[in-house]
């Protein structure tokens, strides 16, 4: 049976509707109570989420109780320019292999925190993202859903000076700032998604919309990925991947985001994150030009 499991004021939960089922409770201390720690139990997950039928919830959820649903990752990878017409709007080539970045893991951050801006040239890019559940090396693509813990969305912020400052452009750090990786609302088992090969992602500012595709037109899509990334470096538990982002980014449309913008992140079958942008400070680098 699918699950839905979400970090809840700090502890591993089972959501069911709005109310959410506690797992070490559920689990008889099976499952411990720490998210990060649970992540490795994903396999008992579908039993206990049966058992929730009948029971009574430990409690209703509050959207600002929730944590990130991988909330230590030891690795946490970006996918750049993985859609086509994401590749266009940024004036580059279509990859022949991924572009992959790293996304320091102390940018992960609750699914309705803040983003922290800290120049006026700071973009989003609503994506989706995959918790690795069961870790390997050289996993085969076919086999890859099989070390899916669960899908999320996520928010691959992005300091657009910070990310090309340097010549050839190195990604880390313009998308590795703190706040810069909110994930969540919850994590869904891939076979809760009403089909998992078509993963539909959404993203508003201040309600308008402004990128709305799906996992389908991925040009790298998500058993690629794990299949190309084991190859390199071993998966471990609580991994996330964040896959790319389609088309509709601010920076192409200068629409930067600015203080008190709103955005939305929704991807069906998952739920929906809001962040609210808050500007700061200036990071006053001193070799970054000014946006
Ligand atoms: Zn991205």
């Amino acid at each position: 049976m699918a699950f839905t499991f979400a970090n809840h004021a700090g502890r591993a939960v089972l959501v069911d509707g709005d109310s959410f089922h506690d797992l070490e409770a559920l689990s008889g201390g099976a499952v411990p109570s720490d998210p990060a720690a649970a992540l490795a139990h994903g396999d008992k997950f579908h039993d206990l989420q049966k058992k929730t039928a009948g029971r009574p919830p430990e409690g209703r959820i509050d959207v600002t109780q929730l944590g990130a649903p991988s909330p230590a990752p030891q690795k946490v990878f970006g996918i750049g320019l993985n859609y086509k017409t994401h590749a266009a709007e940024s004036k580059m080539d279509v990859p022949d292999n991924p572009v992959v970045f790293a996304k320091f893991s102390s940018c992960i951050c609750a699914p309705n925190s803040n983003v922290e801006l800290r120049s006026n040239g700071v973009d989003y890019e609503g994506e989706i993202v995959v918790i690795i559940g069961k870790g390997g090396r050289d996993i085969d693509r076919i086999d890859a859903w099989n070390h899916v813990f669960g899908i999320t969305a996520g928010q691959d912020v992005s300091d657009r000076p910070v990310q090309m400052a340097s010549k050839p452009p190195h990604f880390d750090l313009g998308k590795s700032f703190d706040t810069f990786g909110p994930i969540g609302p919850v994590a869904v088992s891939p076979d809760a998604l009403p089909d998992r090969d078509v993963i539909a992602i959404k993203c508003l500012v201040n309600g308008e919309e402004r990128q709305n595709d799906t996992s389908a037109n991925l040009i790298f899509g998500i058993p690629f990925l794990i299949e190309y990334l084991s190859h390199i470096t071993t998966l471990h538990t609580g991994d996330v991947i964040f896959t790319g982002t389609p088309a509709g980014v601010g920076a192409a449309q200068k629409k930067l985001l600015r203080d008190g913008d709103v955005i939305t992140t929704t991807i069906d079958g998952v739920g929906t994150m809001t962040n609210t942008c808050v500007r700061v400070a200036d990071h006053n680098l001193p070799l970054v030009k000014k946006a």
